[in-house]
């Protein structure tokens, strides 16, 4: 993968990368960490973040969209480290109006109870 490992040193999720914050690991590769939401919003809340600094979904271009492969594949690998073979939701926060509080691309895997029908509840 050409994606070029690129952390920001005043983002708090960069730091977690790095190791300088601690977090409750989930999944570890070369590309790609996830851990526990410290605000858990279901029995699995689990954030998945590429090992590079992209601010939100709205960052993502051809140039750095190659990351995204190997951050669906570990979503699945979350899912089933965590049992979720009944159903999970992921959901990407992007911007202000959306709910986004940390600006590096993160994906919530949420599972473990039924989640509503509706998309925003
Ligand atoms: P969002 O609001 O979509 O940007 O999601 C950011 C998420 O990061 C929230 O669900 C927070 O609970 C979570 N969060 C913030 N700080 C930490 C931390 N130090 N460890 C784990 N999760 C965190
Ligand atoms: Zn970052």
């Amino acid at each position: 993968m050409n994606t070029k490992p690129h952390l920001n040193d005043d983002c708090l999720f960069c730091k977690i990368i790095k190791g300088e914050i601690p977090s409750d690991v989930v999944y570890d590769d070369d590309f790609v960490y996830a851990f526990r939401d410290i605000n858990p919003q279901a029995p699995t809340h689990v954030l998945v973040i590429p090992k590079t600094h992209i601010p939100s979904c709205a960052a993502v271009n051809a140039d750095n969209a190659e990351i995204l492969g190997p951050v669906f594949a570990a979503i699945a690998e979350v899912s089933k480290k965590e049992n979720l073979s009944e159903g999970f939701r992921v959901i990407s926060n992007t911007g202000k109006a959306a709910g986004q509080t940390v600006e590096h691309l993160h994906f919530h895997v949420l599972g473990g109870k039924d989640l509503s029908e509706k998309l925003i509840p």
